[in-house]
């Protein structure tokens, strides 16, 4: 069922507008949003469909493809998030929270219905991509002009404020920014974007290994407390440090015998990745996608050791895949503990050679643990969709 169908199904009449905004795949820069690093993400062609229309009293009805039920909040009343199954209305409610502290005027509610193309729990960023969606929807629908920066600012308060995850700004801005044939750069302390032309279109394959570690939340927690920890450590040396990103590796190597074996390991990982971050931006500058796929397996090397934050499934991913003809290179792909591998190919590596890898993963891991994988390259950001 189409995004417009279901729509139609649920309140009985046509979409005044439908929108789509992208996931994303980290290209590189691993944790190093969070501790005032470069990120690149590219915003793939999979994301979440928003069909809308205002209503003429102040109420928001809501309806997606996971959820049978319709969700209704009021416009006066959204202080609270829901809990429990009908949590996924946090995020275009979150959205709209975050337009009405900004002061933009919306008079009337919405009905909106979801539906999304991204696999679940990959780690492809559908969160941001429904944020972004549902505002793409919201200023068609009002004649709100708001450029991509505060649209990926609005979308991350939404998340970190209203539906209560701290993360960083690489989800919304890779979506909001996305644009087909580039790469988007975020410099996170200065929370500044820019767009890279790649030149020549970039095979991404992404392989999810369908595992997340029961953990995950918890051991990302405990990564970041490690950074925070190594920064102040650090910044006692030198108060006019800013970031861990910033530290020289020579530093670091001079205290490794005062500091722990952890926080030498992750501090090691956050500096070397940052590293790897530009050195990547050079490479793609002289169009060098071997450089690039050696910087890639770079990063999931030092994540696999340093950072400590993959799991065999990942790393099994990695390994098979850099064996098959025509891989670059690979890594995982976001915050680890699970989720997904990308990999950068040459454009003539085909299904059937990612068949392979998946039938390998299925015989190591088992019937039950099957990895699912597509194909996919930088896509365009929040846009209008008219039929689908
Ligand atoms: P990720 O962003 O990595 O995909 P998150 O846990 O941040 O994972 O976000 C996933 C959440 O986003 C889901 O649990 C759900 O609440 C919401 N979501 C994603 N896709 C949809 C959809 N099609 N319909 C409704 N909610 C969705
Ligand atoms: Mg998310």
């Amino acid at each position: 069922m189409t995004v417009q169908e279901l729509f139609e199904n649920t309140f009985g009449l046509s979409a005044e507008t439908t929108s789509f905004a992208p996931g994303r795949v980290e290209f590189i820069g691993n944790h190093t949003d969070y501790n005032g690093g470069d990120v690149m993400g590219v915003a793939i062609d999979k994301g979440v469909f928003i069909a809308a229309s205002k209503r003429e009293d102040d109420e928001i009805h809501m309806v997606s493809t996971i959820s049978d039920e319709v969700v209704m909040r009021r416009l006066s009343c959204l202080e609270k998030p829901l809990e429990g199954n009908n949590s996924w209305t946090n995020y275009p409610i979150g959205v709209i929270c975050s337009l009405l502290k900004r002061d933009f005027n919306l008079p009337t509610g919405f009905n909106i219905a979801v539906a999304s193309n991204l696999p679940v729990g990959a780690g492809l960023s559908s969160s941001a991509a429904i944020e972004l969606s549902t505002l793409h929807a919201i200023m068609q629908l009002n004649g709100f002009d708001i450029s991509k920066a505060d649209m990926a600012r609005i979308g991350r308060q939404s998340e970190n404020e209203y539906v209560g995850i701290p993360s960083g700004i690489l989800d919304q801005g890779t979506s909001s920014f996305g644009k087909e044939g580039s790469i988007i750069y975020i410099n996170c302390k200065e929370e500044d974007f820019s767009v890279l032309a790649t030149g020549k279109k970039l095979s991404l394959w992404i392989f999810n290994t369908d595992h997340k570690h029961s953990l995950v939340d918890s051991l990302y927690g405990q990564r970041h407390q490690e950074c925070s920890e190594a920064f102040d450590y650090f910044k006692k040396l030198n108060p006019d440090l800013e970031s861990i990103c910033d530290l020289n590796l020579e530093v670091l190597q001079e205290h490794e015998n005062n500091i722990s074996l952890n926080m030498f390991k992750r501090t090691r990982h956050v500096i070397t990745e940052h590293r790897r971050v530009h050195a990547v931006k050079e490479a793609l500058n002289e169009s060098d996608l071997n450089r690039v796929g050696k910087l890639l397996l770079g990063s999931h090397r030092s994540s696999q050791h340093d950072f400590e934050n993959s799991i065999p499934e990942l790393d099994f991913l990695v390994d098979t895949l850099i064996q098959q003809e025509g891989v670059l290179g690979a890594r995982l792909s976001g915050g680890g503990f699970g989720g997904a591998v990308m990999a950068l190919t040459v454009d003539s590596f085909e299904s059937s050679q990612a068949e392979k890898v998946a039938e390998a993963y299925k015989d190591k891991f088992g019937e039950n643990r099957q990895t699912t994988f597509f194909n996919t390259y930088a896509s365009d950001g929040p846009r209008s969709i008219q039929s689908l």
